[in-house]
């Protein structure tokens, strides 16, 4: 096999059918051997039944339906997706047809061509969302590319084909928490960005509230930097250091000037910016040690109930 598209789809029903027609369109066109393989996460209404029938109807091409158990998340279709695939390139692509499979297909050409590259990820280059949104996606990439060693492409989606090589080293990282973007840079290679317009989903409403997405973001930092650990340790510290100096003062303030220090104001303004303080470090902390937990226990990233596929 050259190409495996691979499409998560939790509650897509409506959209798979017209994917699936768009996409065989085009990839007709690339005149190479192609499987698509659409990963079902679990989804409540008739996604599933609609794959199935995709597949049943199909003789032309190989189709593959993985069926997880339950809904597990994007990432962890993403990575079965990879698992499943035979083909010397993926190509990763939503099923609601915001990202449109033309631009698949340039970007499969454009790795074909310039062999220097091993990935080629889309990005938008200007966002169509609120300004809000906008405001805290920028934010975002600018504060973790700070504290991390890691580099974040502003904008990157999931939107990217990857080469066999590439595709090998992402499936080498078998870490429960996954955030793509960040697996996607740490493993390296060469990748080329292109910029594409995202269009409107086609059919029903996008899976990502703001909530979501914040801790999505805090999966990102916590995943690939522990910088949050370090700045609580300086903040730790830096309390430390101002608190001895004022303790100084103070203690000079009674015994060579009998002062007496006017105490309650400062005390319990000093007890709960402290006490804040340590209950935010410990915070840090614990998303930190809930993360290893998780790892710890060793579960897999998700569990597939059934395979369908029309390939002999
Ligand atoms: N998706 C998934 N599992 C989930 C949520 C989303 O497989 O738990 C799929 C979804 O069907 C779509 C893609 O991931 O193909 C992107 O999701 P969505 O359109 O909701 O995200 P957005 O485009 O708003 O970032
Ligand atoms: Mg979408």
């Amino acid at each position: 096999m050259v190409l495996s598209v691979i499409v998560p789809c939790y509650n897509e029903q409506d959209n798979v059918m017209p994917f699936y027609t768009q996409s065989v369109e085009v990839f007709d066109k690339l005149r190479c051997n192609y499987e698509l393989i659409f990963i079902n996460d679990g989804s409540s209404d008739d996604t599933l039944k609609n794959l199935s029938a995709i597949c049943e109807s199909d003789t032309a091409h190989t189709i593959k339906v993985i069926n997880f158990s339950r809904n597990f998340g994007k990432e962890a279709a993403i990575f079965a997706g990879l698992r499943e695939c035979t083909g010397d390139y993926a190509l990763l692509i939503d099923a609601d047809l915001q990202q449109r499979p033309e631009i698949g297909c340039q970007m499969y050409k454009t790795l074909i061509e310039n062999t220097e590259y091993d990935c080629v990820t889309a990005y938008q280059k200007e966002r169509k969302e609120g300004a809000v949104l906008t405001f805290f996606k920028n934010a975002f990439y600018k504060i973790i590319n700070k504290i991390a060693d890691t580099h974040f492409f502003a904008g990157a989606s999931d939107f990217r084909i990857l080469n066999r090589k590439m595709i090998d080293a992402v499936l080498s990282v078998t870490e429960y928490h996954r955030f793509s973007k960040g697996i996607f840079s740490w493993v390296g290679f060469n990748t080329f960005f292109m910029p594409y317009v995202v269009e409107e989903r086609r059919h029903g409403k996008s899976s990502w509230s703001f909530i979501k997405l914040f801790k999505y973001a805090i999966e990102g930092i916590v995943g690939f930097t522990t910088a949050p650990l370090k700045i609580a340790m300086a903040l730790g510290l830096i309390s430390a250091i101002l608190s001895a100096i004022y303790s100084v003062i103070v203690i000079i303030q009674k015994l060579a000037f009998g002062i007496n220090v006017p105490g309650y104001a400062t005390i319990v303004v000093l007890l709960l910016f402290l006490g804040g303080m340590q209950l935010f470090a410990l915070g840090i902390l614990g998303e930190y040690i809930s993360k290893i937990y998780i790892q710890v226990k060793d579960r897999p990233v998700y569990i597939i109930k059934e395979v369908i596929t029309n390939d002999k």
